[in-house]
């Protein structure tokens, strides 16, 4: 999955996902990634956050929405990323034994951004005005 955050001059934020899906899905599989609230969120007024990773996982718990609402409630957006992939990863642990990957990207309608994963490796690219594309990489904590 591709996912991005974008804030404009205007102070318009938008968020879009484009994905292949899992590799040797099931025909009419649909993950995370066009789920509105699961796979991606955005509200101007506050942020914006798309999800990426096992999208059977991903879409219980309506991650890039709780992201949002969280950032809404006052938490920065890296505190939100982090709460809700952790939230989500122990859910899945305690149901299922298992979580499969999970990863977040997100944007404050400031232009700060937040990221986290349940796997060391996840790649992102940050860029702004004043700030060159940079590519960081995730390791857990
Ligand atoms: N989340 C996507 C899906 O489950 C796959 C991915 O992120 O690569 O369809």
């Amino acid at each position: 999955t591709v996912g991005m955050a974008c804030l404009d001059q205007a102070q318009k934020i938008c968020v879009a996902t484009s994905t292949s899906g899992l590799f040797m899905k099931r025909p009419g599989r649909v993950g995370d990634s066009p789920l509105v609230g699961s796979g991606f969120y955005a509200d101007s007024t506050i942020g914006a956050a798309t999800a990426t990773g096992l999208g059977e996982d991903i879409m219980k718990g309506l991650i890039s929405y709780e992201i949002v609402r969280c950032m809404e409630e006052g938490m920065s957006v890296q505190a939100a990323c982090e709460m809700a992939v952790n939230k989500l990863d122990l859910r899945l642990k305690k149901i299922n034994g298992t979580a499969g990957d999970i990863s977040v990207v997100a944007l404050d309608k400031k232009g700060n951004f937040g990221v986290a994963s349940n796997i060391s490796g996840f790649s992102f690219v940050y860029a702004s005005e004043k700030t060159a594309p940079t590519v960081y990489v995730t390791e857990l904590k």
